[in-house]
C-alpha cells in the first residue's frame, strides 16, 4: 500500500514525487517511458516562476550545471518599436530553457534520491475504485504481466492525454479545439548568435528563438493554427520565408548557423479538465493544456505540482479531512492558471492589432516599469488579470499622456 502514485515521470509527475517523497510519503511513480527520455513537442522554456520553483527545490544548480544558460534579457519586436523588459518580483530573476531529457530527469532523479519509487515502462491500464473512490491502479509491466498497486491517493500526471482523466470522467471546460489555437514550427540550431529571448510579432504571425542545453538555439514560428499545413519537405523553406519576412536580421543569424535536428510542426487543442475528485487528482498538462504560444505549460506543471504536493501532505498526514483538504486545490489552481490560459488562447489568434493595443504598446515603450510588468505576464510574476485590468491599462494610457 502506498500513499501516492503518481502516473506521468516528466515535470508534473516528478516535481510532485519529489515533494511528496521528501515529505517522508510512500510514493510510487510510473510512466510508460524508459528513462532518460527526450520529450520533442515542446520548446520547453521555464520562466521565472518556475525558475524560483526549481530553486526553491534546489534543483536549479542541476540545471545550471548542465550548460543550460540563464536567460536574463527579453524583447520583443513590434515593427515599429521593440520592447525590452525583465518580469519584476522574480528570486532567481531568469528564465532557462533545459532540454526535456535534461529537466525532466533531474526532477525524477531528485525523486528517487528523496525516496520514491520508479517503475519504468509500465503502461497505467486502469484505475481500481471501493465505490466511487479510487483506490489504486492495474498497469501492464514490460513483460507483460499485469500489475495491481493501491494507495491512498493517485496522482495523474500523464499529459493532455490523460488515461487517468479519461478513466475518472473528468469534465473540461474552457476548452479550444487545436485550429483556434497557434500552428508551430521549429529546429534546433547550432552557431547561432542571439540578442537574449527575442520574440518577435507580426499580424497573424510570430517568431521566437532562445538559448538551450549543448550550445543550441531553438527558433521557431507561429501561424494561426488553422493555416494550411506545409509538407514535410518543404518546411525549411517556409520557415526561412516567414522568418526573413519577419526578422532579416534573425533570418540571417540562423542560416549563418546550422540546424542540428528534424523539424518539429504542431498544434494542440487545449482545456481545462476538473482537477480532483475523491481519491484522485490531475497535475500538468493532464489537468491544464495551454496554448504554447505563452510558453507557460511546465511552469505551470512546476506549480500546480507545488500546490498539490502542500495539500497532499496535509491531508495525508491527518491535518484535516484527506479528500476536503486536497479539494481546494481546483479553486486555487484555476485562479492563477485559468487568466493565463484564456490570455494564451487570445494571443494564439495572433489577431492584427486594434487602435487599442497599439495605443498599449506605445505607452510600454516609454515607461519601462510597465513594460517590466508586461514581460512579467508570460515569466508568471504578473497575474494577466492584474496587468490587462481596466485600472492598469488606464494608468499606462494617462502615463503616456503625461510623457507626451
Ligand atoms: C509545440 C509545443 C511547444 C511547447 N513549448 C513550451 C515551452 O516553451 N515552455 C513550456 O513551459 N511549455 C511548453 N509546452 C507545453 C509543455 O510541453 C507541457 O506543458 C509539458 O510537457 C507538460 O508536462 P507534463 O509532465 O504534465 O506532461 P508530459 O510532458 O506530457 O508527460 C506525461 C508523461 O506521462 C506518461 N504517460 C502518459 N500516459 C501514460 C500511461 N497510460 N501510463 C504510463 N505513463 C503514461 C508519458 O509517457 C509522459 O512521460 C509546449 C507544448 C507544445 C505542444
Amino acid at each position: 500500500m502506498h500513499d501516492v502514485i503518481v502516473v506521468g515521470a516528466r515535470c508534473a509527475g516528478a516535481a510532485t514525487a519529489l515533494l511528496l517523497a521528501r515529505q517522508g510519503h510512500k510514493v510510487l511513480i510510473i510512466d510508460q517511458d524508459r528513462f532518460p527520455s527526450d520529450m520533442r513537442l515542446s520548446t520547453h522554456l521555464v520562466w521565472h516562476a518556475g525558475a524560483d520553483l526549481l530553486q526553491k527545490w534546489g534543483v536549479l544548480e542541476a540545471v545550471r550545471a548542465s550548460r543550460c544558460p540563464a536567460l536574463t534579457e527579453f524583447s520583443l519586436d513590434l515593427g515599429e518599436l521593440v520592447l525590452k523588459g525583465t518580469p519584476p518580483d522574480a528570486q532567481v530573476g531568469a528564465a532557462f530553457a533545459p532540454k526535456r531529457i535534461v529537466l525532466d530527469q533531474i526532477l525524477l532523479d531528485a525523486a528517487v534520491a528523496a525516496g520514491a519509487e520508479l517503475r519504468e515502462g509500465v503502461l497505467l491500464d486502469d484505475l481500481l475504485r471501493e465505490g466511487d473512490r479510487v483506490v489504486g491502479i492495474t498497469a501492464k509491466n514490460p513483460d507483460g504481466t499485469v500489475m495491481t498497486e493501491q494507495a491512498r491517493w493517485i496522482v495523474g500526471a500523464d499529459g493532455r492525454h490523460s488515461r487517468v482523466a479519461r478513466s475518472v470522467g473528468s469534465t473540461a471546460y474552457h476548452e479550444f479545439p487545436k485550429e483556434a489555437g497557434s500552428l508551430n514550427t521549429f529546429a534546433y540550431f547550432s552557431g547561432v548568435s542571439l540578442k537574449g529571448v527575442e520574440f518577435i510579432s507580426r499580424p497573424e504571425r510570430m517568431a521566437y528563438a532562445w538559448a538551450t542545453n549543448d550550445d543550441q538555439v531553438l527558433a521557431g514560428v507561429m501561424l494561426p493554427g488553422h493555416s494550411p499545413r506545409v509538407a514535410r519537405q518543404d518546411t525549411e523553406a517556409f520557415f526561412f520565408a516567414e522568418m526573413e519576412a519577419m526578422s532579416p536580421d534573425l533570418a540571417a543569424r540562423l542560416r549563418a548557423g546550422k540546424r542540428e535536428e528534424d523539424w518539429i510542426s504542431t498544434s494542440v487543442g487545449t482545456f481545462c479538465r476538473q482537477p480532483v475528485g475523491p481519491g484522485w487528482s490531475l497535475v500538468g498538462d493532464a489537468g491544464l493544456t495551454v496554448d504554447p504560444i505563452t510558453a507557460a505549460g511546465i511552469t505551470n506543471a512546476l506549480r500546480d505540482a507545488d500546490l498539490l504536493a502542500e495539500l497532499l501532505h496535509q491531508g495525508l498526514s491527518g491535518q484535516g479531512d484527506l479528500d476536503a483538504t486536497v479539494a481546494a486545490y481546483a479553486a486555487r489552481r484555476d485562479a492563477v492558471s485559468v487568466p493565463l490560459h484564456l490570455f494564451s488562447q487570445d494571443m494564439a489568434r495572433l489577431a492584427p492589432p486594434t487602435d487599442e493595443v497599439i495605443q498599449l504598446f506605445t505607452g510600454l515603450a516609454h515607461n519601462q516599469a510597465q513594460a517590466d510588468r508586461y514581460f512579467g505576464v508570460f515569466g508568471q510574476t504578473v497575474s494577466p488579470a492584474d496587468f490587462f485590468s481596466p485600472e492598469n491599462m488606464r494608468a499606462i494610457t494617462d502615463q503616456a499622456a503625461i510623457s507626451a
